[in-house]
C-alpha cells in the first residue's frame, strides 16, 4: 500500500524568473521531472516529486492567514512590517518563517502575481491543477496573474481542452525554456524536445488563451552550432508568435554538464563578440510577429536590446551593430564594463 506522505510545512523551490519577483511562489512539485539538460545545473542530484494538492491547499491557506493578518494589522497601525510571529500568535519554526516571509513580500508587493514552483508545474494531473488553481483564485480574488514554468514536451500532451480549462481558471502566463530552436542544438543540449515539439507546444499555449513567454539562449550552439541555433530559434518563434522572447544569453555555472564538457574541449563556447554576432542574426531573421522581445537577466550583455516587434527590431538590431562596429579595444571595455555594471544604459 502507497504510504502517504506527511504534511511537512509551507515549501518553497529555488528559483522563479526575474519577472517574478513581486510573485508569491508555491510550489507544487519539487525539482524538475526532466533534468537532463547539459546547461541547467539547478535541480541536477535531486529527484522530481509532485506534492499531494491537499499539501498545496494548506501551503495557500497558510499564506492567506498571515496574509490576513498582516492587512489587519496594516489598517490598524499602518507597517505591514511591524507583523511579528508573536503578533500573528505563531511558532516561528523554519517553515513558518517561510510562510511568514512570504506572505509579507506578497502584501508589500500589492498581491498581484503568483508563481507555480517548481521545473514543469503542467505535468500534473489536469483536475488537480484546476483544483490549486481554484482554491488560490479563492483565497486572493484580486490576483492579476498567475503563471508557471512548464516544458513543451509537457505541454504538447496536454488536450486543448485541459490547456483551456488552466486558462479559465486563472493560469494566464507560460514560461518555456525553449533556448533552441534547432534540431542539432537541442538534441546536442539533451532538452528532450524537437523543434516541432517546440513550436507544438507555444502554438498549443497560444491558442488556450494564454500569454506566452519563450526563453531563447544566444551561445548555446557553440562555435560549431551558433547559426544553427540562430536561425532555428527565429524560426520556430516566427511560427509560435509569443507574447514575449526572452534573451537568456549561455553561462556555464558549476554543475552544469556543459561546464565539464567546455574544459574537457567538448563544447567550444563562444567569447562576447561572436555570441553579439549570433544576436544579430536572430534579431535579423525574426519576421512576421509581433512578440515583446525582453533582455531582462545579468547574463545579456546589452540590456538595451528591448522593444515590441516589428516596429523596434531596427532599433534592436543597431544597438548590436553599434556594438560590433567598435574597435577589438573598445569592444572589450564596453563588455568588462558591462560585466562589473560600470556601464549602464
Ligand atoms: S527542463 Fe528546465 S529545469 Fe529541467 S533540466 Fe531542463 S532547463 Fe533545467
Amino acid at each position: 500500500m502507497k504510504r502517504t506522505e506527511p504534511y511537512t510545512g509551507f515549501e518553497q523551490g529555488p528559483i522563479r524568473p526575474p519577472s517574478e519577483a513581486e510573485s508569491l511562489l508555491i510550489r507544487i512539485t519539487r525539482n524538475c521531472p526532466w533534468n537532463r539538460c547539459t546547461f541547467c545545473p539547478v535541480y541536477k542530484g535531486t529527484k522530481f516529486s509532485v506534492r499531494p494538492v491537499e499539501h498545496v491547499l494548506k501551503d495557500i491557506d497558510k499564506v492567506h492567514a498571515y496574509a490576513e493578518s498582516m492587512l489587519n494589522a496594516q489598517q490598524q497601525n499602518g507597517r505591514v512590517a511591524q507583523c511579528s510571529y508573536a503578533s500573528l500568535a505563531l511558532s516561528p519554526n523554519d517553515q513558518d518563517r517561510m510562510a511568514l516571509h512570504a506572505a509579507r513580500s506578497f502584501v508589500t508587493s500589492g498581491m498581484k502575481s503568483i508563481f507555480l514552483q517548481d521545473g514543469n508545474s503542467l505535468i500534473i494531473k489536469p483536475d488537480d491543477l484546476v483544483r490549486i488553481l481554484a482554491h488560490l483564485k479563492q483565497a486572493f480574488p484580486n490576483v492579476d496573474r498567475i503563471t508557471s514554468y512548464a516544458r513543451s514536451h509537457t505541454i504538447a500532451r496536454i488536450s486543448d481542452d485541459d490547456l483551456r480549462r488552466f486558462a479559465e481558471n486563472g493560469l494566464n502566463r507560460i514560461h518555456i525554456g525553449m533556448e533552441s530552436g534547432s534540431d542539432a542544438v537541442l538534441k546536442k543540449v539533451k532538452k528532450g524536445a524537437d523543434q516541432a515539439t517546440q513550436i507544438l507546444a507555444g502554438q498549443k499555449i497560444k491558442r488556450s488563451g494564454m500569454e506566452l513567454s519563450e526563453y531563447y539562449m544566444p551561445g548555446l550552439g557553440g562555435r560549431h552550432l551558433w547559426r544553427e541555433n540562430a536561425l532555428g530559434t527565429a524560426d520556430a518563434l516566427n511560427q509560435i508568435n509569443p507574447d514575449f522572447i526572452r534573451l537568456r544569453t549561455l553561462a556555464l555555472p558549476q554543475g552544469a554538464p556543459l561546464a565539464e564538457q567546455y574544459r574537457s574541449g567538448e563544447f567550444e563556447k563562444m567569447g562576447e563578440v561572436e555570441t553579439a554576432e549570433e544576436l544579430l542574426l536572430f534579431l535579423e531573421n525574426l519576421n512576421g510577429i509581433e512578440s515583446a522581445v525582453k533582455s531582462d537577466h545579468v547574463l545579456n550583455l546589452f540590456s538595451e536590446v528591448e522593444g515590441r516587434l516589428p516596429q523596434d527590431k531596427e532599433k534592436m538590431i543597431s544597438t548590436v551593430h553599434r556594438f560590433l562596429q567598435l574597435s577589438p579595444e573598445q569592444q572589450m571595455i564596453f563588455s568588462n564594463g558591462r560585466r562589473t555594471h560600470r556601464i549602464s544604459k
